[in-house]
Protein backbone atom coordinates (compact mmCIF):
# COMPACT_ATOMS: atom_id res chain seq x y z
CA UNK A 1 0.00 0.00 0.00
CA UNK A 2 2.99 2.33 0.75
CA UNK A 3 4.21 1.97 -3.11
CA UNK A 4 1.12 2.17 -4.31
CA UNK A 5 0.48 5.36 -2.64
CA UNK A 6 3.98 6.58 -3.67
CA UNK A 7 3.31 6.00 -7.15
CA UNK A 8 0.47 8.25 -7.09
CA UNK A 9 -2.13 5.55 -7.05
CA UNK A 10 -5.16 7.48 -4.59
CA UNK A 11 -6.24 4.21 -2.28
CA UNK A 12 -9.50 3.72 -1.17
CA UNK A 13 -11.29 0.64 0.63
CA UNK A 14 -14.61 0.75 -1.66
CA UNK A 15 -13.95 -1.34 -3.91
CA UNK A 16 -17.21 0.06 -6.37
CA UNK A 17 -14.69 3.33 -6.52
CA UNK A 18 -11.57 1.61 -7.07
CA UNK A 19 -10.19 1.26 -10.68
CA UNK A 20 -7.66 -1.19 -9.71
CA UNK A 21 -8.52 -3.71 -7.54
CA UNK A 22 -6.37 -5.67 -4.65
CA UNK A 23 -6.56 -8.90 -2.95
CA UNK A 24 -4.22 -9.47 -0.11
CA UNK A 25 -4.93 -13.34 0.49
CA UNK A 26 -4.47 -15.68 3.21
CA UNK A 27 -3.81 -19.49 2.82
CA UNK A 28 -2.73 -21.11 6.02
CA UNK A 29 -6.24 -23.12 6.84
CA UNK A 30 -8.84 -23.97 5.01
CA UNK A 31 -11.36 -21.38 6.40
CA UNK A 32 -8.62 -18.82 5.23
CA UNK A 33 -8.35 -20.14 1.56
CA UNK A 34 -12.26 -20.26 1.59
CA UNK A 35 -12.49 -16.30 2.66
CA UNK A 36 -9.91 -15.78 -0.02
CA UNK A 37 -11.78 -17.25 -2.69
CA UNK A 38 -14.88 -16.25 -2.21
CA UNK A 39 -13.32 -12.16 -1.75
CA UNK A 40 -11.73 -13.18 -5.15
CA UNK A 41 -14.95 -13.92 -6.21
CA UNK A 42 -16.75 -10.97 -4.76
CA UNK A 43 -14.52 -8.88 -6.48
CA UNK A 44 -14.63 -10.13 -10.39
CA UNK A 45 -18.48 -9.79 -9.93
CA UNK A 46 -17.44 -5.58 -9.24
CA UNK A 47 -14.84 -5.74 -12.15
CA UNK A 48 -17.70 -7.36 -14.35
CA UNK A 49 -20.22 -5.02 -13.25
CA UNK A 50 -18.22 -1.41 -12.06
CA UNK A 51 -15.59 0.87 -13.21
CA UNK A 52 -12.51 -1.34 -12.01
CA UNK A 53 -10.12 -2.49 -15.02
CA UNK A 54 -7.94 -4.50 -13.08
CA UNK A 55 -8.00 -7.57 -10.63
CA UNK A 56 -5.03 -8.47 -8.83
CA UNK A 57 -4.08 -11.33 -6.28
CA UNK A 58 -1.61 -10.86 -4.13
CA UNK A 59 -0.33 -12.74 -0.81
CA UNK A 60 -0.18 -15.83 0.39
CA UNK A 61 -2.73 -17.84 -1.60
CA UNK A 62 -0.70 -17.23 -4.92
CA UNK A 63 2.28 -18.83 -3.39
CA UNK A 64 0.15 -21.71 -3.04
CA UNK A 65 -2.15 -21.65 -6.26
CA UNK A 66 -0.75 -19.00 -8.33
CA UNK A 67 -0.93 -20.65 -11.77
CA UNK A 68 -4.00 -22.31 -11.05
CA UNK A 69 -5.74 -18.51 -10.07
CA UNK A 70 -4.54 -17.53 -13.37
CA UNK A 71 -6.28 -20.68 -15.06
CA UNK A 72 -9.48 -20.73 -13.66
CA UNK A 73 -9.96 -17.29 -13.08
CA UNK A 74 -9.24 -15.02 -15.90
CA UNK A 75 -10.97 -11.91 -14.78
CA UNK A 76 -7.75 -11.92 -12.82
CA UNK A 77 -4.67 -9.68 -14.56
CA UNK A 78 -2.16 -10.39 -12.33
CA UNK A 79 -0.82 -12.41 -9.29
CA UNK A 80 1.96 -11.14 -6.73
CA UNK A 81 3.54 -13.53 -4.54
CA UNK A 82 4.35 -12.13 -0.81
CA UNK A 83 8.50 -12.39 -1.78
CA UNK A 84 7.93 -9.58 -4.63
CA UNK A 85 6.08 -6.97 -3.08
CA UNK A 86 7.43 -4.02 -5.77
CA UNK A 87 6.02 -6.29 -8.27
CA UNK A 88 3.05 -4.81 -7.47
CA UNK A 89 3.42 -1.47 -9.06
CA UNK A 90 3.91 -2.96 -12.64
CA UNK A 91 0.95 -5.47 -12.19
CA UNK A 92 -1.33 -2.28 -11.42
CA UNK A 93 0.82 -0.82 -14.32
CA UNK A 94 2.24 2.19 -12.14
CA UNK A 95 5.93 3.48 -12.49
CA UNK A 96 7.68 3.33 -9.34
CA UNK A 97 8.38 7.06 -7.83
CA UNK A 98 12.14 7.74 -7.79
CA UNK A 99 13.84 7.64 -4.96
CA UNK A 100 13.97 10.34 -2.45
CA UNK A 101 17.29 11.23 -0.55
CA UNK A 102 15.76 11.90 2.74
CA UNK A 103 15.52 10.74 6.49
CA UNK A 104 11.87 11.52 6.60
CA UNK A 105 10.10 8.62 7.26
CA UNK A 106 8.35 6.20 4.13
CA UNK A 107 9.80 7.90 1.52
CA UNK A 108 12.42 5.92 0.09
CA UNK A 109 12.54 3.47 -2.42
CA UNK A 110 13.54 -0.21 -1.67
CA UNK A 111 17.05 -0.48 -2.43
CA UNK A 112 16.64 -3.60 -4.39
CA UNK A 113 14.27 -1.91 -6.89
CA UNK A 114 11.84 -3.46 -8.75
CA UNK A 115 11.49 -7.37 -8.56
CA UNK A 116 12.14 -9.23 -12.03
CA UNK A 117 9.26 -10.49 -14.15
CA UNK A 118 9.35 -14.20 -15.70
CA UNK A 119 9.87 -13.40 -19.44
CA UNK A 120 6.74 -13.77 -21.45
CA UNK A 121 4.88 -12.17 -18.59
CA UNK A 122 5.50 -8.64 -18.58
CA UNK A 123 2.00 -7.60 -17.91
CA UNK A 124 1.05 -9.79 -15.44
CA UNK A 125 2.83 -9.39 -12.18
CA UNK A 126 6.22 -10.52 -10.93
CA UNK A 127 7.98 -13.68 -9.83
CA UNK A 128 10.37 -14.94 -7.89
CA UNK A 129 12.49 -16.05 -9.96
CA UNK A 130 16.04 -15.49 -10.48
CA UNK A 131 15.36 -12.53 -7.98
CA UNK A 132 16.61 -12.64 -4.30
CA UNK A 133 16.73 -9.26 -3.52
CA UNK A 134 17.34 -9.60 -0.05
CA UNK A 135 19.41 -12.79 0.08
CA UNK A 136 21.75 -13.70 3.05
CA UNK A 137 24.44 -16.01 3.68
CA UNK A 138 23.41 -15.93 7.38
CA UNK A 139 20.11 -17.30 6.92
CA UNK A 140 21.69 -19.76 4.58
CA UNK A 141 23.43 -21.03 7.95
CA UNK A 142 20.12 -22.31 9.28
CA UNK A 143 19.30 -23.82 6.49
CA UNK A 144 23.15 -26.07 6.06
CA UNK A 145 22.53 -26.86 10.15
CA UNK A 146 19.13 -28.71 8.68
CA UNK A 147 17.06 -26.26 10.75
CA UNK A 148 14.70 -25.37 7.31
CA UNK A 149 12.77 -28.14 5.19
CA UNK A 150 10.63 -26.98 2.40
CA UNK A 151 8.60 -30.25 2.17
CA UNK A 152 7.83 -31.95 -1.27
CA UNK A 153 4.63 -29.45 -2.33
CA UNK A 154 2.50 -30.27 -4.71
CA UNK A 155 1.00 -26.80 -4.69
CA UNK A 156 4.55 -24.30 -4.68
CA UNK A 157 4.52 -22.86 -7.62
CA UNK A 158 6.77 -19.96 -6.60
CA UNK A 159 10.75 -20.32 -5.15
CA UNK A 160 10.57 -19.65 -1.93
CA UNK A 161 10.33 -15.91 -0.95
CA UNK A 162 13.02 -13.83 0.63
CA UNK A 163 11.72 -9.98 0.78
CA UNK A 164 12.43 -8.37 3.48
CA UNK A 165 11.11 -4.81 4.16
CA UNK A 166 13.35 -2.34 5.94
CA UNK A 167 13.15 1.32 7.50
CA UNK A 168 13.27 2.65 4.07
CA UNK A 169 9.88 0.74 2.51
CA UNK A 170 6.94 3.24 2.31
CA UNK A 171 4.29 2.32 4.65
CA UNK A 172 0.74 3.39 4.65
CA UNK A 173 -0.64 2.46 8.12
CA UNK A 174 -4.43 1.25 8.32
CA UNK A 175 -4.17 1.07 12.45
CA UNK A 176 -5.41 4.49 13.73
CA UNK A 177 -2.64 7.04 14.41
CA UNK A 178 -1.83 6.04 17.79
CA UNK A 179 -0.94 2.29 17.36
CA UNK A 180 1.00 0.79 14.47
CA UNK A 181 2.84 -2.67 14.03
CA UNK A 182 6.08 -3.49 13.18
CA UNK A 183 7.69 -6.57 11.74
CA UNK A 184 10.77 -7.81 12.86
CA UNK A 185 11.51 -11.05 11.04
CA UNK A 186 9.76 -12.72 8.21
CA UNK A 187 9.34 -16.85 7.63
CA UNK A 188 9.93 -19.81 9.95
CA UNK A 189 12.41 -22.78 10.29
CA UNK A 190 10.48 -24.82 13.41
CA UNK A 191 9.01 -27.91 11.91
CA UNK A 192 5.47 -27.72 13.48
CA UNK A 193 3.93 -30.82 11.48
CA UNK A 194 0.14 -28.96 11.00
CA UNK A 195 1.72 -25.78 9.52
CA UNK A 196 2.63 -25.03 5.93
CA UNK A 197 3.61 -21.13 6.87
CA UNK A 198 7.45 -21.78 6.18
CA UNK A 199 6.30 -23.03 2.87
CA UNK A 200 4.18 -19.91 1.77
CA UNK A 201 6.71 -17.03 3.94
CA UNK A 202 10.27 -18.78 3.54
CA UNK A 203 13.25 -19.18 5.63
CA UNK A 204 13.11 -16.91 8.89
CA UNK A 205 14.88 -14.06 8.74
CA UNK A 206 15.12 -11.04 10.96
CA UNK A 207 15.74 -7.72 9.98
CA UNK A 208 18.25 -5.35 10.36
CA UNK A 209 18.76 -4.02 14.55
CA UNK A 210 18.99 -0.62 13.57
CA UNK A 211 16.75 -0.50 10.67
CA UNK A 212 13.76 -1.92 13.45
CA UNK A 213 14.59 1.08 15.75
CA UNK A 214 14.38 3.63 13.07
CA UNK A 215 11.43 2.36 12.00
CA UNK A 216 10.33 2.67 15.58
CA UNK A 217 11.76 5.99 15.98
CA UNK A 218 9.76 7.15 12.71
CA UNK A 219 6.58 6.03 13.86
CA UNK A 220 6.48 8.26 16.91
CA UNK A 221 7.90 11.13 15.86
CA UNK A 222 4.44 10.80 13.40
CA UNK A 223 2.54 10.04 17.05
CA UNK A 224 2.61 6.46 17.38
CA UNK A 225 2.49 5.93 20.98
CA UNK A 226 1.85 1.86 20.92
CA UNK A 227 3.93 -0.47 18.85
CA UNK A 228 3.52 -4.26 18.47
CA UNK A 229 6.34 -6.42 17.24
CA UNK A 230 5.17 -9.18 14.89
CA UNK A 231 6.97 -11.93 12.91
CA UNK A 232 6.22 -15.72 12.68
CA UNK A 233 8.23 -16.31 15.86
CA UNK A 234 8.95 -13.14 17.47
CA UNK A 235 11.55 -14.92 20.17
CA UNK A 236 13.77 -15.61 17.80
CA UNK A 237 14.67 -12.73 16.35
CA UNK A 238 18.61 -11.90 15.29
CA UNK A 239 19.46 -15.67 15.59
CA UNK A 240 19.97 -15.93 12.32
CA UNK A 241 22.29 -12.33 12.30
CA UNK A 242 24.34 -13.85 15.13
CA UNK A 243 22.71 -12.14 17.68
CA UNK A 244 22.25 -13.59 20.96
CA UNK A 245 19.33 -12.65 23.27
CA UNK A 246 18.27 -10.40 20.24
CA UNK A 247 14.73 -9.57 21.46
CA UNK A 248 15.64 -8.35 24.86
CA UNK A 249 17.94 -6.48 23.34
CA UNK A 250 15.56 -4.79 20.90
CA UNK A 251 12.82 -4.31 23.25
CA UNK A 252 15.88 -2.31 25.29
CA UNK A 253 16.35 -0.63 22.73
CA UNK A 254 12.52 0.56 21.66
CA UNK A 255 11.66 1.06 25.20
CA UNK A 256 13.93 3.67 25.11
CA UNK A 257 12.16 5.85 22.57
CA UNK A 258 10.82 8.78 23.93
CA UNK A 259 6.79 8.76 23.33
CA UNK A 260 6.40 5.29 22.92
CA UNK A 261 3.91 4.77 26.10
CA UNK A 262 3.30 0.61 24.79
CA UNK A 263 5.68 -1.71 23.42
CA UNK A 264 4.79 -5.46 23.00
CA UNK A 265 5.70 -8.56 20.97
CA UNK A 266 3.43 -11.36 19.46
CA UNK A 267 4.03 -14.85 18.87
CA UNK A 268 6.47 -15.95 21.34
CA UNK A 269 7.95 -19.90 21.04
CA UNK A 270 7.51 -21.51 24.54
CA UNK A 271 11.55 -22.16 25.11
CA UNK A 272 12.41 -19.05 24.10
CA UNK A 273 11.31 -17.60 27.01
CA UNK A 274 14.52 -17.17 28.59
CA UNK A 275 15.04 -15.32 31.96
CA UNK A 276 16.87 -12.18 30.25
CA UNK A 277 13.39 -11.63 28.04
CA UNK A 278 11.22 -11.75 30.90
CA UNK A 279 13.51 -9.51 33.28
CA UNK A 280 13.63 -7.00 30.13
CA UNK A 281 9.81 -6.98 30.05
CA UNK A 282 9.63 -6.36 33.85
CA UNK A 283 12.26 -3.73 33.76
CA UNK A 284 10.42 -1.54 31.39
CA UNK A 285 7.29 0.41 32.35
CA UNK A 286 6.46 1.14 28.82
CA UNK A 287 6.69 -2.36 27.87
CA UNK A 288 3.39 -4.01 27.77
CA UNK A 289 3.00 -6.66 31.30
CA UNK A 290 1.43 -9.33 28.53
CA UNK A 291 2.88 -12.64 26.97
CA UNK A 292 1.44 -14.01 23.81
CA UNK A 293 3.10 -17.62 23.92
CA UNK A 294 0.93 -20.19 21.22
CA UNK A 295 1.37 -23.48 23.24
CA UNK A 296 -0.65 -25.27 20.58
CA UNK A 297 -1.45 -28.78 22.43
CA UNK A 298 -0.83 -29.63 26.52
CA UNK A 299 -0.13 -33.58 25.50
CA UNK A 300 3.50 -34.51 25.30
CA UNK A 301 2.13 -37.30 22.40
CA UNK A 302 0.59 -34.89 20.50
CA UNK A 303 3.28 -32.49 21.12
CA UNK A 304 6.01 -34.99 19.80
CA UNK A 305 3.96 -35.76 16.56
CA UNK A 306 3.74 -31.77 16.18
CA UNK A 307 7.14 -31.83 16.23
CA UNK A 308 7.12 -29.24 18.94
CA UNK A 309 8.06 -30.79 21.99
CA UNK A 310 6.81 -29.95 25.65
CA UNK A 311 3.99 -30.53 27.53
CA UNK A 312 1.61 -30.02 30.57
CA UNK A 313 4.22 -30.05 33.11
CA UNK A 314 7.23 -27.83 31.43
CA UNK A 315 4.52 -25.45 30.19
CA UNK A 316 2.78 -24.90 33.99
CA UNK A 317 7.12 -24.47 35.16
CA UNK A 318 7.23 -21.59 32.21
CA UNK A 319 3.67 -20.11 32.60
CA UNK A 320 5.15 -20.13 36.73
CA UNK A 321 8.76 -18.37 35.88
CA UNK A 322 6.65 -15.86 33.59
CA UNK A 323 4.11 -14.98 36.52
CA UNK A 324 6.76 -14.69 39.25
CA UNK A 325 9.70 -12.76 36.83
CA UNK A 326 6.36 -10.09 35.71
CA UNK A 327 3.52 -10.05 38.31
CA UNK A 328 0.12 -9.29 37.39
CA UNK A 329 1.45 -10.26 33.85
CA UNK A 330 -1.25 -11.22 31.38
CA UNK A 331 -1.02 -14.72 29.02
CA UNK A 332 -2.53 -15.40 26.12
CA UNK A 333 -2.54 -18.45 23.93
CA UNK A 334 -4.22 -20.63 21.14
CA UNK A 335 -4.33 -24.55 21.12
CA UNK A 336 -5.29 -26.85 17.93
CA UNK A 337 -7.61 -29.32 18.76
CA UNK A 338 -8.35 -32.77 16.74
CA UNK A 339 -4.41 -33.16 15.88
CA UNK A 340 -4.31 -36.42 13.97
CA UNK A 341 -4.31 -39.31 16.55
CA UNK A 342 -5.34 -37.09 19.27
CA UNK A 343 -6.97 -39.24 21.69
CA UNK A 344 -9.33 -38.46 24.41
CA UNK A 345 -6.92 -38.71 26.91
CA UNK A 346 -4.37 -35.85 24.96
CA UNK A 347 -7.61 -33.83 25.20
CA UNK A 348 -8.31 -34.33 28.65
CA UNK A 349 -4.84 -33.61 29.61
CA UNK A 350 -5.26 -30.42 27.05
CA UNK A 351 -8.15 -29.41 29.26
CA UNK A 352 -6.93 -30.52 32.70
CA UNK A 353 -3.84 -28.29 31.62
CA UNK A 354 -6.08 -25.35 30.58
CA UNK A 355 -8.06 -25.66 33.83
CA UNK A 356 -5.05 -25.42 35.57
CA UNK A 357 -2.89 -22.72 33.81
CA UNK A 358 -5.85 -20.29 33.88
CA UNK A 359 -4.84 -18.50 30.58
CA UNK A 360 -6.53 -14.42 30.18
CA UNK A 361 -7.14 -14.83 26.90
CA UNK A 362 -7.07 -18.32 24.52
CA UNK A 363 -8.16 -19.09 21.22
CA UNK A 364 -8.96 -22.76 20.15
CA UNK A 365 -8.54 -23.55 16.33
CA UNK A 366 -9.83 -26.98 14.84
CA UNK A 367 -7.37 -28.70 13.27
CA UNK A 368 -7.08 -28.00 9.21
CA UNK A 369 -5.51 -30.90 7.24
CA UNK A 370 -3.54 -28.47 5.03
CA UNK A 371 -1.44 -30.16 1.78
CA UNK A 372 2.07 -29.63 2.00
CA UNK A 373 2.20 -30.12 5.97
CA UNK A 374 3.84 -33.12 7.77
CA UNK A 375 0.30 -34.20 9.38
CA UNK A 376 -1.06 -34.19 6.37
CA UNK A 377 0.02 -37.92 5.75
CA UNK A 378 -0.30 -38.75 9.65
CA UNK A 379 -3.38 -41.25 10.01
CA UNK A 380 -5.73 -41.78 12.48
CA UNK A 381 -7.47 -38.49 11.41
CA UNK A 382 -10.16 -36.64 14.37
CA UNK A 383 -13.84 -37.04 12.95
CA UNK A 384 -14.91 -33.23 12.40
CA UNK A 385 -17.63 -33.64 14.61
CA UNK A 386 -15.75 -34.57 17.56
CA UNK A 387 -13.06 -31.54 16.78
CA UNK A 388 -16.08 -28.97 16.96
CA UNK A 389 -17.50 -31.26 19.81
CA UNK A 390 -13.64 -30.85 21.47
CA UNK A 391 -13.37 -27.36 20.78
CA UNK A 392 -16.52 -26.19 21.95
CA UNK A 393 -15.63 -27.99 25.41
CA UNK A 394 -12.56 -26.37 25.70
CA UNK A 395 -14.37 -22.70 25.18
CA UNK A 396 -16.82 -23.39 27.82
CA UNK A 397 -14.05 -23.98 30.44
CA UNK A 398 -12.05 -21.23 29.19
CA UNK A 399 -15.38 -18.62 29.16
CA UNK A 400 -15.73 -19.91 32.69
CA UNK A 401 -12.10 -19.31 33.97
CA UNK A 402 -12.11 -15.83 32.05
CA UNK A 403 -15.22 -14.50 34.07
CA UNK A 404 -13.82 -15.55 37.02
CA UNK A 405 -9.98 -13.77 36.18
CA UNK A 406 -12.14 -10.39 34.80
CA UNK A 407 -14.16 -10.47 38.19
CA UNK A 408 -11.01 -9.91 39.98
CA UNK A 409 -10.26 -6.24 37.30
CA UNK A 410 -13.17 -4.73 39.30
CA UNK A 411 -12.18 -2.03 40.81
CA UNK A 412 -8.68 -1.64 39.69
CA UNK A 413 -7.57 1.60 37.98
CA UNK A 414 -6.04 0.96 34.90
CA UNK A 415 -4.52 3.25 31.63
CA UNK A 416 -6.90 2.71 29.00
CA UNK A 417 -6.09 3.86 25.31
CA UNK A 418 -10.02 4.57 24.35
CA UNK A 419 -10.36 3.54 20.60
CA UNK A 420 -13.30 5.31 19.33
CA UNK A 421 -17.26 4.72 19.73
CA UNK A 422 -18.73 0.95 20.10
CA UNK A 423 -19.86 -0.83 16.69
CA UNK A 424 -22.28 -2.29 18.62
CA UNK A 425 -23.96 1.02 19.88
CA UNK A 426 -22.77 4.51 19.98
CA UNK A 427 -23.26 5.08 23.68
CA UNK A 428 -20.63 3.32 24.31
CA UNK A 429 -16.96 3.60 23.82
CA UNK A 430 -14.12 1.04 23.18
CA UNK A 431 -10.52 0.73 24.66
CA UNK A 432 -7.97 -1.32 25.31
CA UNK A 433 -5.74 -1.61 28.59
CA UNK A 434 -1.89 -2.85 28.46
CA UNK A 435 -3.30 -6.62 29.12
CA UNK A 436 -5.33 -6.64 25.53
CA UNK A 437 -3.23 -6.69 22.26
CA UNK A 438 -5.26 -4.96 19.24
CA UNK A 439 -8.21 -6.43 17.83
CA UNK A 440 -7.55 -10.31 19.37
CA UNK A 441 -8.48 -10.18 22.63
CA UNK A 442 -12.04 -8.84 24.53
CA UNK A 443 -13.50 -5.26 25.29
CA UNK A 444 -13.29 -2.75 27.33
CA UNK A 445 -16.04 -0.94 26.79
CA UNK A 446 -16.41 2.75 27.93
CA UNK A 447 -20.28 3.77 29.72
CA UNK A 448 -18.98 6.75 31.83
CA UNK A 449 -16.76 9.93 30.92
CA UNK A 450 -16.29 11.31 33.98
CA UNK A 451 -15.91 14.98 33.85
CA UNK A 452 -15.13 14.94 30.38
CA UNK A 453 -17.83 15.72 27.18
CA UNK A 454 -16.11 13.45 25.10
CA UNK A 455 -12.88 10.97 24.25
CA UNK A 456 -10.71 11.34 21.94
CA UNK A 457 -9.63 8.46 19.93
CA UNK A 458 -6.59 7.35 20.65
CA UNK A 459 -5.46 8.93 23.62
CA UNK A 460 -4.69 7.76 26.76
CA UNK A 461 -7.00 7.88 30.05
CA UNK A 462 -6.99 7.03 33.83
CA UNK A 463 -10.17 4.75 34.26
CA UNK A 464 -11.88 2.12 36.59
CA UNK A 465 -12.54 -1.05 35.70
CA UNK A 466 -16.60 -1.04 36.97
CA UNK A 467 -17.76 -4.95 35.79
CA UNK A 468 -16.86 -7.61 34.52
CA UNK A 469 -18.67 -10.36 31.85
CA UNK A 470 -16.92 -13.12 30.57
CA UNK A 471 -14.50 -12.16 28.03
CA UNK A 472 -15.12 -7.79 28.01
CA UNK A 473 -15.26 -5.62 31.19
CA UNK A 474 -16.78 -2.13 31.29
CA UNK A 475 -14.75 1.22 32.71
CA UNK A 476 -15.39 4.40 33.54
CA UNK A 477 -13.10 7.00 33.39
CA UNK A 478 -11.14 9.27 36.16
S1 LIG B 1 6.44 -21.68 14.78
FE1 LIG B 1 4.45 -20.97 14.01
S2 LIG B 1 4.81 -20.33 11.88
FE2 LIG B 1 6.58 -21.57 12.50
S3 LIG B 1 6.10 -23.63 11.77
FE3 LIG B 1 5.43 -23.50 13.92
S4 LIG B 1 3.24 -22.84 13.86
FE4 LIG B 1 4.17 -22.47 11.80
Amino acid sequence: MGLLDRAGARLTSHPEEAEILIINTCSFIDTAKQESVDTILEMVRHKTAGTAKKLIVAGCLVERYGDEIRKSIPEVDAVVGTGELEAILEAAGLAPAPAIASTSPFNILTASGPAEVRPGQESQGGTHKGKTPDARPEGDLREQQGRFRRNDWQGATHLLPTYLYDETTPRFLTTPKSSAYIKIAEGCDHPCSFCVIPNLRGKFRSRRFESVVAEARQLVARGTEEITLIGQDTTCYGEDLGLRDGLPLLLDALAGIEGLRWLRFLYAYPNRISNRLLETVAKHNNICKYLDVPLQHASPDVLKRMKRGGGADIFLRTLEKVRAAVPGIALRTSFIVGFPGESLRDFEILVEFVNEARFDWLGVFSYSDEEGSGAFSLDAKVPRRTIEARKRRLMKLQKSISKRAKLQWVGRELTLLAEGESDETPLLWEGRTQFHAPEIDGKVYINDFGSLESLEPGRFYKAEITEAHEYDIVARIL
